[in-house]
């Protein structure tokens, strides 16, 4: 493979600012400065960026991470950390969410550099089920759960949603289970509904539940049955 690929590959650059930072003396193949991007490199080659060893990632890569608040899932925000400073460099470049939760939203995000595989998760075609834990500030009313059963419409949309699942558990906390993934769905439900949420947590997408026991702010990969039983066809 030529250099400026693996590199553009492994670290998330795009290839100019591959061949730029190659230019700048920044790489080293088996311990000599290495400048040209065209330069055939293989996994028998030792491979430093910035005097750290780039390692040859083979294969897709899908992780669990319980996203803790104030942390955002783009991998550029001006205002606030992403989430992709809890993976280590290279990696953090390679990967995306498969789909995002607000800064003050909690729990499970998944990541991956699978873009087949997250468009999955994410295009409304596949009705991929998320569940959310609900804290609201008013309680709960009884026509909540029909409400949510027949659609609600949304400020500024001409669609109600689809079919959603809400489980009461007590006067102000609720599961509610949706297929799709508007722009802040879940605050936005409960605000045509008259409430507000005051906390948000989201524990399972498609058949992956978080596991209780992974600490906010850290990861694990997905088993093999995890992936590929995590949307339906
Ligand atoms: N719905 C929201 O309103 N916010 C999220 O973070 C996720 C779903």
């Amino acid at each position: 493979m030529r250099l400026d690929k693996f590199l553009a590959e492994q670290t998330g650059l795009t290839r100019s600012q591959a061949n730029k930072a190659l230019r700048q003396s920044a790489v080293q193949i088996n311990g000599e400065i290495e400048k040209s991007g065209a330069r055939k490199v293989s996994n028998t080659d030792e491979i430093l960026f910035d005097g750290e060893r780039l390692e040859w990632l083979d294969g897709k890569q899908y992780f669990m991470l319980n996203k803790p608040q104030g942390f955002v899932c783009s991998h550029d925000d001006g205002d606030y950390p992403t989430i992709y400073q809890f993976f280590d460099y290279p990696l953090a470049g390679k990967l995306h969410s498969a789909g995002r939760l607000d800064v003050d939203t909690t729990g499970l995000v998944l990541l991956t550099d699978d873009g087949q595989w997250s468009h999955r998760i994410t295009s409304p075609k596949h009705h991929c089920e998320k569940t959310y834990l609900v804290t609201l500030a008013d309680p709960v009313e009884s026509n909540y759960q029909q409400a949510c059963a027949d659609g609600i419409l949304l400020r500024g949309e001409r669609e109600p949603t689809t079919p959603a699942v809400l489980e009461i558990l007590d006067d102000y906390n609720v599961n509610l289970t949706i297929s799709e993934g508007r722009y802040h769905q879940v605050k936005r439900m409960f605000a045509a509904l008259g409430n507000k949420v005051v906390a948000l947590h989201r524990w399972r997408v498609g058949n992956i539940v978080l596991d209780e026991d992974l600490p906010e702010g850290e990861f694990r990969a997905l088993t093999e049955q995890e992936i590929a039983e995590s949307v339906n066809d």
